[in-house]
């Protein structure tokens, strides 16, 4: 079941940063040592209770004048509504209710998106609790009293939320196809490769439930197999304020991952690689899942024999923390190599989804072992006991040990390597989950 996505709106300074950190809490999980994701927090994996999701703060509106404000505060319930499951608009009670609240809501309520209603800055009940009021004629059903400076009323707040989300065991229809995400930042030719694998293979547009707006789902028939593209250029909406598209595109990014199995990086090749696409790749990989780096306009560039293994040496220094992605190069002009892409996504799926039996995955743990000496720390030794397979998608492996803080981060890398050089698991992160075991 994919994860939920949150998103919270309202005017400037009713406190949605401040509920967005208080969600999110310490929970934000930027993978450590992502280079290049940015920790501005435009997005955050949350939890509360057993529920997962993902918060998206659709942000950033400067006020200028009343007019500017509208523009950007109907800019950003868009962004909203296109991208988000459920949507928490945050008033502020010391304000009461002002006209730019009354138009939001009635977005969002024409959107049909579920809307969760928050008055913040409710600090005591005692003093504001009357104020409440007001709020219903917002017509967003009941209002809920928060104070996200002194994290009171979070917990109402968030069971109302996770009303919206769906239910677990709720038939969402069987879809055994590969879903590939496109992406990559504007104008490195997502939409010119969704066309020209369009115009080489069977098509279907089809109307997949839960699609967002925004995305295009395309189904392609390639020697008989469906596959789904989504192709995060998609529509452009007309007058979104230039301010934001940086934005828009991330939050967008973060959707179309959330919902792929196998993401396509697009890298320009003309541009060599850029800070956008380091962003772009850091939301690819923290996603756990499968990652091709492809990069794209390759008939433009200039080569000898030599230009690809340079360009994949730059990729592989740029990219070393995700090593396992695959790298093509292609020309969504002259459709280079674009018909790989196929084949080169059954194999990453083939590795998602491979399961190593224990008694192998111990006989190359012991080896390993063996042959480079666990770490030790003022004279305790790191032990390995055991190691077995979890999940799958991406592959994770438990290993049990004697003491969690003794397993360095490098000797992990070090079990990774060698569970590759004999599986390969190419295209695919792989994760490991460190248990103590007295
Ligand atoms: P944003 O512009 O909507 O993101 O608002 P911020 O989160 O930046 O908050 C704007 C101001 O309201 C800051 O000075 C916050 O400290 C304050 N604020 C936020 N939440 C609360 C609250 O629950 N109670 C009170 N009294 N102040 C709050
Ligand atoms: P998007 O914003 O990522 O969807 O990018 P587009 O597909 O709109 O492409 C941006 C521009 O790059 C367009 O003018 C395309 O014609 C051009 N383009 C895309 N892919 C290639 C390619 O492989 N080779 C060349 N020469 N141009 C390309």
């Amino acid at each position: 079941m994919r994860k939920a996505i949150v998103a919270v709106v309202g005017r400037p300074n009713v406190g949605k940063s401040t509920l967005f950190n208080t969600i999110a809490g310490k929970q934000i999980s930027i993978v450590e040592d992502t280079p290049g994701v940015t920790r501005d927090r435009i997005y955050a994996e949350a939890s509360w209770l057993n529920y997962h999701f993902t918060l998206v703060d659709t942000g950033g509106i400067e006020p200028v004048s009343d007019d500017v404000l509208l523009k950007q505060m109907r800019s950003q319930a868009e962004l909203a509504i296109d991208t988000a499951d459920v949507i928490i608009f945050v008033t502020d009670v010391r304000s009461g209710v002002v006209d730019a609240d009354y138009e939001v809501a009635n977005m969002l309520r024409k959107s049909k998106k579920p809307v969760v209603l928050c008055v913040n800055k409710v600090d005591s009940v005692k003093k504001f609790g009357n104020d409440i009021y007001e709020f219903y004629s917002l017509a967003l059903g009941e209002p809920f009293a928060v104070s996200s400076a002194n994290h009171m009323g979070i917990g109402d707040l968030l069971e109302a939320v996770v009303q919206h989300f769906p239910k677990e065991g709720e038939a969402t229809e069987e879809d055994d196809r590969l879903k590939i995400a496109l992406i990559g930042k504007p104008n490195v030719g997502k939409s010119s490769l969704t066309n020209k694998l369009l115009g080489e293979n069977r098509v279907i547009v089809s109307d997949i439930a839960g699609t967002t707006r925004d995305a295009i789902d395309t189904e392609i028939i390639h020697n008989g197999v469906p596959y789904v593209f989504i192709d995060t250029a998609g529509l452009r909406r007309k007058g979104r304020v230039t301010e934001d598209i940086e934005r828009y595109s991330v939050i967008r990014t973060v959707s179309a991952v959330d919902r792929a199995d196998i993401c396509i990086v697009l890298l320009d090749a003309t541009e060599g690689i850029t800070d956008g696409d380091t962003r772009i790749a850091g939301i690819a990989h923290e996603s756990g899942k499968g990652v091709i780096l492809a990069v794209n306009k390759w008939d433009l560039v200039e080569k000898d024999d030599k230009t690809m293994q340079e360009f994949t040496k730059k990729l592989r220094e740029k990219f070393s923390y995700m090593d396992y992605a695959e790298i093509l190069f292609i020309s969504a002009e002259t459709g280079q190599r674009t018909q790989k892409i196929f084949e080169m996504v059954d194999r990453i799926h083939e590795n998602q989804v491979l399961r190593i039996k224990t008694g192998v995955l111990n006989e190359i743990m012991a080896r390993a072992t063996a042959m480079k000496q666990p770490p030790s720390d003022k004279g305790k030794r790191l032990k390995l006991f055991y190691i077995t397979q979890a999940s799958v998608s991406p592959p994770t492996f438990v290993i049990f040990v004697n003491d969690r803080e003794l397993m360095h981060f490098s000797y992990t890398r070090y079990i990774e390597n060698q569970i590759r050089e004999n599986f390969g698991f190419r295209g695919t992160p792989i994760r490991f989950i460190i248990r103590e075991r007295g």
